[in-house]
């Protein structure tokens, strides 16, 4: 239950972005974190997930020590000359537990949410609306099943379609960028017998697709097939796929036929795939929404579509970002009432205070 003698901030969304904000602020006494997510668990969906040394550090700074441990986080440990074009560096000295790391993405969302206290996570509750209610001084927050829930400040930490988003801009909807990954993620040891398979995360690149593979931790591996279609084309494979829907192998080992001996086996060693059309969105002018009384964080603040695969850590750095902003107006010591004084009057209308900016989709992604 949410504690109304404190400041109430709503958290749209138990992703990664919803959950770091949650740990960033559980230990401000007078601040009541609630998060509300649509789906009605905490599930194993999603492939790899690439966080660099940004997101890493905020994990650490956070306290999920338990996320930079090598038993889910893989880290490339050598480099091979066999044509690389270009590997992972970064401007000065990099600490191992920092370097850039793949996760199973369930992995990295089972270690963020040890450090949130279970009872704050609302399961099957999908944001619907908001309004403020002036007799309370408070948001009012309708679900799609009816139910409501009040808070102070609303964070949408809700993803790439991002709900929250799309009611306070309206016109800042996805659209699919053309870009599909299969993606797919098995134990290590479907492809432990290929011979000169290399050690660390690799990238292959051709002309309209790419391949990634890495090791994962608990012994697993990913492999990411990507293929860039048109999306104006009537007839455009995946045009019309959901997000994680079942793929077709057979289909991806067409896609890779000609490539490398080396592809080939890895691709012959794949059980399963699934499929995963890429979206991106406009950007916003201004992530100041609601006269101030709601904000974004993650995929819902910068939908770019999975732009340098950038958007696991950009999530964490949000998250702290946030909290850090609550924290400098709200330090521990306040009274928790303040807020309510410095800004009595409720505003006349949450909408349309934010249009999305005409710069063209970013498109350019990573599936790491
Ligand atoms: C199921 C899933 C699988 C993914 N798999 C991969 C992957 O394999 N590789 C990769 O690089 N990235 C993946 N992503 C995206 C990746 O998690 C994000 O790019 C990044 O981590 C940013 O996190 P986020 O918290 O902003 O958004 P997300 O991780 O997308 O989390 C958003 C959360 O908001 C919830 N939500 C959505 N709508 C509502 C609503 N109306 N009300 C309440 N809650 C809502 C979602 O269920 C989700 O839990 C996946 C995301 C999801 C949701």
């Amino acid at each position: 239950m949410a504690d109304e003698s404190k400041l109430q901030i709503a958290i749209i969304g138990a992703g990664i972005a919803g959950l770091g904000a949650a740990i960033a602020l559980k230990h401000h006494p007078a601040i009541d974190v609630q998060i509300y997510e649509k789906a009605p668990e905490l599930r194993e969906i999603g492939a790899s997930i690439a966080l660099g040394p940004n997101g890493m550090r905020t994990l650490e700074r956070l306290g999920v020590d338990n996320a930079l441990d090598d038993e889910i986080a893989f880290r490339n440990k050598h480099w091979k000359t066999n044509e690389i074009i270009s590997t992972d560096s970064h401007a000065g000295q990099v600490e191992y537990r920092h370097l850039t790391a793949r996760f199973y993405r369930a992995h990295l969302q089972e270690a963020l949410a040890k450090h949130v206290d279970p009872s704050k996570i609302h399961f099957s509750k999908a944001f619907e609306s908001v309004t403020f209610d002036s007799a309370i001084q408070k948001l009012r927050i309708t679900f799609t099943d009816g139910t409501t829930a009040t808070a102070d400040i609303i964070l949408g930490a809700d993803g790439i379609h991002s709900p929250v988003r799309t009611f306070f801009v309206p016109t800042s909807s996805t659209a699919w960028t053309g870009w599909v990954a299969f993606r797919s993620v098995f134990p290590y040891s479907h492809v432990a017998h290929i011979k000169d398979l290399p050690d660390e995360a690799n990238h292959f690149w051709g002309p309209d697709r790419t391949f990634f593979i890495s090791k994962l931790g608990r012994d697993l591996f990913t492999v990411v097939g990507s293929y860039q279609a048109d999306p104006d084309a009537p007839d455009a494979l995946y045009k019309d796929s959901t997000w994680n829907s079942d793929g077709d192998v057979n289909v991806l080992r067409e896609f890779y036929k000609d490539w490398s001996p080396l592809v080939r086996q890895i691709v012959d060693a794949v059980p399963s795939t699934r499929i995963y059309p890429n979206a991106a969105a406009h950007p916003l002018e201004t992530w100041v929404l609601g006269n101030g009384k709601a904000t974004l964080a993650g995929d819902a603040a910068h939908a770019h579509g999975g732009a340098f695969a950038a958007g696991g850590s950009l999530a964490l750095d949000d998250a702290w970002a946030f909290a850090s902003a609550i924290l400098h107006v709200f330090p521990p010591e306040r009274d928790p009432k303040a807020h309510r004084r410095g800004n009595p009057q409720g505003p006349a209308h949450l909408r349309e205070d934010a249009k999305a900016a005409h710069g063209p989709r970013d498109e350019r992604r990573s599936p790491e």
